[in-house]
């Protein structure tokens, strides 16, 4: 019994170390999304983590002229080009859910762990499960964890869809992410 309990200790006392890890590189991926607000680009930021290192940033641009300049597409080919044999052990931070071309690229790299703030309604992926997904992902698929940081995060979309010049965005009071983030709640 003795032991059992110094056990769960240690689990515990991992787990609350694991989070306050997540919420410090969650901050780093804020600050990047922030400085894409600056731009008037989607507020997502990105970074990679490995053995405690930031070994890939990104941040989004060319909102509305590049669907595929995400943040996280940037910070993942950086940690891989860095370390693609190690990627089982990498961690993305992500400042919303990722899309699913993202996702995509995020299985193909076989990182081990995703953490996003915000959850997309309109264009997230994250909640895909491994059977709805070809064979070839069943095996390594990423641990997902959700909601960290989610109201710094919202705070940043918000600003964004208030005052984005982006014809897309300003325009669409009815899309389910500009509501997730326009509505009080
Ligand atoms: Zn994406």
């Amino acid at each position: 019994m003795f032991w059992l309990n110094h056990i769960m200790r240690i689990v515990s006392m991992r787990r609350k170390h694991m989070h306050f890890q997540d919420i410090t590189y969650m901050q780093h991926a804020l600050q990047e999304a922030r400085r894409a607000l600056q731009e008037d680009e989607l507020p997502v930021g990105a970074i990679v983590v490995l053995n405690g290192a930031v070994c890939g940033v990104g941040r989004r641009s060319h909102t509305g002229h590049s669907r595929f300049d995400h943040a996280e597409m940037i910070a993942l080919r950086i940690a891989l080009e860095t370390d693609y044999k190690n990627a089982h052990d990498m961690t993305l931070y992500t400042t919303l859910e990722p899309c699913i071309m993202c996702f995509g690229a995020i299985l193909n790299s076989r990182i081990g762990r995703i953490v996003y703030a915000l959850e997309d309604p309109y264009g997230g992926a994250a909640s895909l499960k491994p059977h709805h997904l070809p064979v070839r992902h069943h095996a390594q698929f990423p641990v997902i964890e959700r909601g960290v940081l989610r109201e710094n995060a919202r705070a940043l979309f918000q600003i964004f869809f208030q005052t984005t010049k982006h014809k897309f965005w300003n325009n669409h009071s009815e899309n389910p992410l500009v509501r997730t983030c326009l509505t009080d709640r």
